[in-house]
């Protein structure tokens, strides 16, 4: 692979992955398309297995997107309206819209001004008489600290449902996050550390009530035989994205591994920069970068002069969620969360993929370190 020093450094791509991997990628496509079976089939129920045996949990229970991870995730503990989920509002819209999908509000905490995650601190004073569940998200690929949330859920007696869909393969404490919740919600959407070719999500958990009852949410309610035993919905993962996300799942270690080895780089040539702050691993943590995000008191004007050097980066996310029109109904005012709307004008996102070279690294160092406010 050689990409020319005139090129743009391209943000996010999977060409270069496919381009590596087409032959194998192509065969498994070709034997799904022989098998007779395209759906929940015996690669879904392979690639099920294989991924909660990576997560250390028990079951997976594959499902069309993230989003559904998470609504199905709520409605198998009967999360419905009148209760509220803890959550914050520096999260990828779905989130949200999952809470509200079952019924229930959100009640945003405010974050960790270093890490942008969840403050457990926070979470005590916002817990209500309707409280039933806390819903961390673990953003950029760094693990929220789970000990303290789970003390809490434990005490209040909450459910506690992780937002994996940006961390795959991040750990707290030695353990894949995941595994510490009631239910561990994935995205595969193809942006994510661990991407299909098209939209799919998985749900893992330890416990076998809830294993069965999510099963049956995401396949109209059906145990067996096509009856109903409850009302459910259609959530369904294919055989062709659950063999193409087995495939990549053997290599999720490797791609970290080269993440984290561009996260290292982009530490040592950013360091000491005024006015640019950089991502911080909190001990005990093994964060899978899957957003490689600065901060920068400058940013817009960072972010324009990088354009303008062919250097692609993101905002993730430029308005929180509490401020956004289509959430105003909530009743949230412009100060109420401090740290999380500071850090939505400050955060930017560099490139960030396994297959980014050194000398694009080294291209996006180099412009950092020129810019001057
Ligand atoms: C991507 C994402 C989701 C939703 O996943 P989809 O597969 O796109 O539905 C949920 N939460 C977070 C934090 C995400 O980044």
């Amino acid at each position: 692979m050689s990409k020319s020093d005139a090129a743009p450094v391209r943000y996010w791509d999977y060409l270069d992955d496919y381009s590596t991997f087409r032959e194998q990628y192509l065969a498994l496509a070709d034997t799904v398309f022989s098998s007779g079976r395209l759906i929940l089939g015996d690669r879904v129920a392979a690639f099920e297995k294989n991924f909660a045996g990576y997560c250390g949990a028990t079951s997976g229970i594959g499902v069309n997107s993230g989003t559904d991870a998470l609504f199905l995730a709520l409605k198998a503990l009967d999360i419905g309206p009148g209760d509220e989920v803890i959550t914050v509002a520096n999260t990828a819209i779905p989130t949200v819209a999952a809470i509200r999908a079952v019924g229930a509000s959100p009640v945003f905490v405010d974050v960790e001004e270093d890490t942008c995650l969840m403050a457990a601190s926070e979470v005590e004073s916002v817990i209500s008489p309707r409280t039933r569940c806390l819903l961390p998200v673990h953003l950029f690929g760094q693990a929220v600290a789970m000990e303290p949330l789970l003390e809490i859920a434990r005490d209040r007696n909450l459910y506690l449902v992780e937002d994996c869909a940006q961390a795959a393969g991040a750990e707290y404490l030695g353990r894949k996050v995941g595994s510490f919740g009631a239910i561990g919600a994935f995205s595969f959407y193809p942006t994510k550390v661990l991407g299909a070719f098209g939209d799919a999500g998985m749900m893992v958990t330890s416990d076998a009530g809830l294993e069965a009852r999510l099963r049956r949410l995401r396949f109209y309610g059906i145990d067996a035989d096509y009856h109903s035993e409850e009302e459910g919905y259609n959530s369904r993962l294919d055989e062709i994205q659950a063999a193409l996300l087995d495939f990549r799942l053997a290599k999720l270690d490797s791609d970290v591994s080269r993440r984290r080895e561009i996260a290292a780089a982009y530490d040592r040539g950013l360091a000491g920069i005024e006015g640019i702050t950089l991502p911080v691993e909190r001990e005990g943590r093994r964060h899978q970068y899957y957003l490689y995000t600065i901060r920068s008191s400058h940013r817009d004007q960072l972010k324009a002069y990088l354009a303008d050097l062919g250097i692609e980066t993101r905002i993730n996310y430029p308005t929180p969620i509490h401020l956004m029109r289509g959430y105003r109904f909530l009743g949230y005012e412009a100060g109420s969360l401090p740290v999380t709307e500071r850090l939505a004008g400050e955060i930017l996102s560099l490139p960030m993929y396994p297959q980014l070279t050194e000398a694009e690294v080294d291209r996006v160092v180099a412009a950092v370190r020129m810019f001057k406010p």
